[in-house]
């Protein structure tokens, strides 16, 4: 059985301790691979390589980290096919989303190929008589990246080209569910010319991220995943001085106006919510449907476009599949645990994926596209994640009624709303508690030069990723005010708070 290695110092070093976890292939449930959880000394070996790296990569000038950036960039297009591969045997999505995914991480490698304009700080000349100031925009030291099974390379791909082109060195840990793709990056990194140590992945689980996260020498955390461990992991590392960013979970919202396009409106639900099979932070879980007709309407488009919604292995491509399987048995049975509650707690189940399967993929954890009207707020399946391929609509009277639950929700990834009034939509944008807002877009995933990041439980530390937060979170600000003797009349020792003017 292959096993999937770390990569320390440029080197692909397989693990050595006892705990072995296997890889499986969702769309067929077999074995495909096997990661060995990295012990702490080998956490450690790579937070060391990271270290000692580090001087030599932040003396490089911008300019040549942004040339390696290039030849990653270019090397990302030449092996898209492969990596897409990759992705979609070990996470379950279809190939032409692996492919979206590798393409949103691509665009955050084209914004940091910028960084000699992005890292350029600030100058201000006569701040005072004969005084100039400017400040250095200065890397960090060690990051790390810890990472979730549901993007293996486009969530890696917000931290660490930013990471790397400021100057910082880097240790991802990936989810140890899909590892492979962090893996074949670093390669592709040592390919572009990254000296090594620069860049380090680990394969592990918390015994690896207690590490990372307590040892002096790491400097700042990036996480993304569930709320508990984002939570765990901000208070944990703060606590042990570092600079965190950890963003977690998220139930999407959207309304659904009566005045939307209907048409517009229940294609990119479909997408929003089914897409991935709804592992994606940004999956649209609830709709709230204004008014009776609205929903009615709805339900009934979406029973039809679901019935004929394409299931099946993320890699059969003639024609390809819209939606594959979720990423682990033990996932399927939790999805299909919300499904029963839905039921029992007397939401309407129009359309119900619980005994589905695949023909010649039995064991595949497939769960298919699933329906619920009449749900409200007091359920369970309203009130929690469920990342998976169910949709619940909620009905209410108004606009009011429905920025209101979006409001009250302990979550605020991303939100969106459909309709044809400006006004309305313009007062969404104002009112509503949530990170990322879509009029009439389902899945607002800020662009590379934008920032990502939700608001509320969705996220904990003061930086959204990429983008100009990007470039702040790994970098600190160091500002420099001069003189030149040569320039001045010394007029003394002064005791009072310098005011320069
Ligand atoms: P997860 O929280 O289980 O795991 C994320 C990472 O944390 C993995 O690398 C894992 O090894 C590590 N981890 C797990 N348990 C740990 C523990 N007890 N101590 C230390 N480390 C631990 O998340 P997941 O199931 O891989 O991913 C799905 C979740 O991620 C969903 O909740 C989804 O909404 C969220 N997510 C959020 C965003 C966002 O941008 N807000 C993006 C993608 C995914």
């Amino acid at each position: 059985m292959e096993t999937v290695a770390n990569f320390i110092h440029g080197e692909c070093v397989t693990g050595s301790g006892q705990r072995v976890q296997a890889i499986f292939n969702p769309a067929t449930g077999e074995q495909i691979r096997q990661v060995v959880m990295s012990t702490t000394q080998e956490t450690e070996q790579a937070i060391a390589a990271a270290h000692d790296a580090f001087p030599g990569w932040a003396r490089h000038s911008p300019l040549k980290r942004a040339r390696v950036m290039f030849r990653f960039k270019a090397l990302l297009e030449q092996n898209m096919e492969k990596l897409a591969r990759i992705i979609s045997e070990e996470h379950g999505k279809v190939f032409s989303d692996a492919v979206g995914e590798l393409t949103r991480g691509l665009e955050v490698v084209e914004f940091a190929c910028g960084i000699p304009h992005l890292q350029k700080g600030e100058h201000s000349a006569n701040v005072g008589t004969g005084v100039d100031s400017h400040s250095l925009m200065q890397p960090l030291g060690v990051c790390v990246g810890i990472t979730p099974f549901n993007f293996p390379a486009m969530v890696p791909m917000w931290m660490f080209p930013i990471a790397l082109a400021t100057g910082n060195t880097f240790v991802l840990k990936p989810s140890e569910k899909d590892p492979s793709l962090a893996l074949a990056l670093a390669k592709l990194l040592q390919e572009a010319g990254l000296p090594d140590g620069v860049f380090n992945v680990v394969q592990g689980d918390k015994e690896s991220v207690d590490v990372l996260l307590t040892d002096p020498r790491v400097q700042a955390v990036s996480f993304v995943g569930s709320t508990p461990i984002a939570e765990y992991i901000y208070q944990t590392a703060s606590a042990h001085g570092k600079r965190c960013q950890a963003l977690g979970g998220a139930k999407n919202h959207c309304i659904l106006m009566p005045d939307a396009d209907m048409d517009m409106a229940t294609n990119a639900i479909m997408g929003a919510a089914y897409g991935a099979a709804g592992e994606r932070c940004m999956a649209l879980s609830v709709v709230l449907a204004v008014g009776d007709k609205t929903a009615d309407e709805l339900c009934s488009r979406l029973e039809k476009q679901i019935a004929a919604l394409r299931v099946g292995p993320g890699l059969d491509r003639s024609p390809e599949n819209e939606m594959g399987p979720l990423i682990s048995a033990a996932h399927r049975n939790k999805v299909l645990g919300y499904i029963d509650s839905g039921e029992s707690q007397r939401a309407s189940l129009r359309v119900d994926g619980r005994r589905f399967s695949v023909k010649g993929h039995e064991q595949g954890y497939f769960v298919g596209p699933t329906l619920f009207d009449n749900v409200t707020p007091e359920m369970t399946i309203y009130k929690e994640e469920i990342f998976g391929p169910v949709l619940s609509v909620v009905r209410v009277a108004d606009y009011n009624s429905a920025v209101e639950l979006i409001n009250r929700h302990e979550y605020g990834n991303g939100t969106a709303i459909f309709t044809r009034d400006g006004g309305c939509a313009r007062r969404f944008c104002e009112e509503v508690q949530a990170g990322m807002v879509g009029v009439n877009v389902p899945i607002p995933v800020p662009m590379a030069f934008h920032s990502f990041g939700g608001w509320k439980r969705s996220i904990f530390g003061a930086l959204n990723v990429h983008g100009n937060d990007g470039v702040r979170f790994y970098t600190r600000m160091k500002t420099v005010t001069a003189r030149w003797p040569e320039m001045l009349q010394d007029t003394g020792a002064a005791f009072s708070m310098p005011t320069l003017g």
